[in-house]
């Protein structure tokens, strides 16, 4: 409906599966409609059938991760045979996929933990529908089912648009239109990769460092804010953290350790003049999830550096924001406090929304 097409959902019968009129009264419930839902990782596929509370089945995932001997062309296969087998018969299916992902197709882009290098674009939603073409299949990506979670729990009544951004191995944002129900996207069915967007950075240790991103391109936002772009700037700066950054940063932070809070500085400005940049051409944008590894293991540490960042002044136009109008938008999200499986069995109350 809403001149999706045929697009709208990867699935026969997902038209019919969505409810005209269902939106609204959906807004801010909890209650599951998907018959089956799995959250597929690098390492776990989880799954669920039979709605919310039912029990969640935990299996090794088939990826490049867990089978670095095999094929991609099997590793494929064997996920599309992995959830067919699944599936209950006739099903409403919502799979989270932890990749970059044509929500209007269910092509899935290159994904590193499930693929290794691979960056030829797979069709998994037709695979899926060719192997089980009684289910109705509908693809998301990881982050879209964690923001449909985070917008379900924690927006409340006259909040315009929500966002939910993940600092983790990647970064990425996606923003929902609660007014509408809607999780825009372009024609190619992306929304907020912003990982791979030019870092801001005003450092003079970063000028010219030209720090590579996962994606082989300099100065990234990845390259300097991600997990591993956190790594990259330590090195930049001669730290011998002993073991991985990401167990050194927390306890040196605790021990206010003058050079841990420079990296942590330095990592968290190009977020800060992204969220900066994201309020001054949407000002609507009302409350944002922060989550993802970075975020929720330097916790206070991560969450204090931003809002000090955010308060201050950067120009006439940017006069920095008060820590009461900060915590009324931000929220940082502890462990589980998103579950990209509960989104999954949340989206299907998004459809037909998930659209151009
Ligand atoms: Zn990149």
């Amino acid at each position: 409906m809403v001149g999706a097409g045929p697009r709208a959902a990867v699935g026969t019968g997902a038209r019919a599966a969505v409810g005209a009129g269902t939106r609204a009264a959906d807004h801010g419930a909890s209650q599951a409609v998907a018959g089956f839902v799995a959250d597929v990782g690098g390492t776990w596929v989880r799954l669920r059938g039979g709605g919310v509370g039912a029990a969640v089945e935990r299996l090794r995932s088939p990826s490049r991760l867990n089978h670095p001997g095999r094929s991609v062309a099997r590793l494929r296969e064997d996920m599309v045979e992995l959830l067919c087998r699944a599936a209950p018969p006739g099903a409403r299916a919502a799979i989270s996929f932890g990749a970059a992902i044509d929500h209007l197709t269910g092509t899935v882009y290159g994904s590193a933990p499930l693929w290794g290098s691979e960056t030829t674009p797979y069709d998994m939603g037709a695979a899926l529908r060719a192997h089980r073409p009684d289910v109705t299949w509908q693809l998301v990506n990881d982050v879209t089912a964690a923001l449909v979670d985070f917008a379900a729990t924690h927006a409340r009544p006259g909040v315009r648009r929500v966002g939910y951004l993940t600092v983790s191995s990647g970064i990425a944002l996606r923003v929902a239109d609660m007014e509408r129900m809607r999780i825009p996207v372009d024609e190619r069915g992306l929304q907020g990769e912003i990982g791979h967007l030019p870092a801001m950075t005003t450092g003079p240790e970063l000028q010219g460092a030209g720090l590579l991103c996962e994606c082989g391109a300099p100065d990234h936002l990845a390259s300097i804010s991600s997990g591993p772009g956190i790594a990259r700037v330590a090195r930049q700066l001669g730290l011998d953290t002993g073991p991985a950054v990401s167990e050194w940063l927390p306890e040196a932070l605790a021990a206010d350790d003058p050079l841990a809070r420079r990296l942590l500085e330095l990592c968290v400005e190009p977020v800060a003049h992204m969220l900066r940049t994201l309020w001054c051409l949407d000002p609507h944008l009302d409350l944002l999830g922060l989550g993802g590894g970075v975020v929720e293991g330097l916790g206070a540490h991560y969450a204090d550096e931003l809002r000090r960042q955010l308060g201050l002044a950067t120009s006439y136009a940017d006069r920095g924001r008060d820590p009461a109008w900060l915590a009324d938008r931000l929220v940082f999200c502890a462990p589980g406090t998103v579950d990209p499986l509960r989104g999954a069995e949340r989206v299907d109350r998004w459809l037909p929304g998930i659209v151009p």
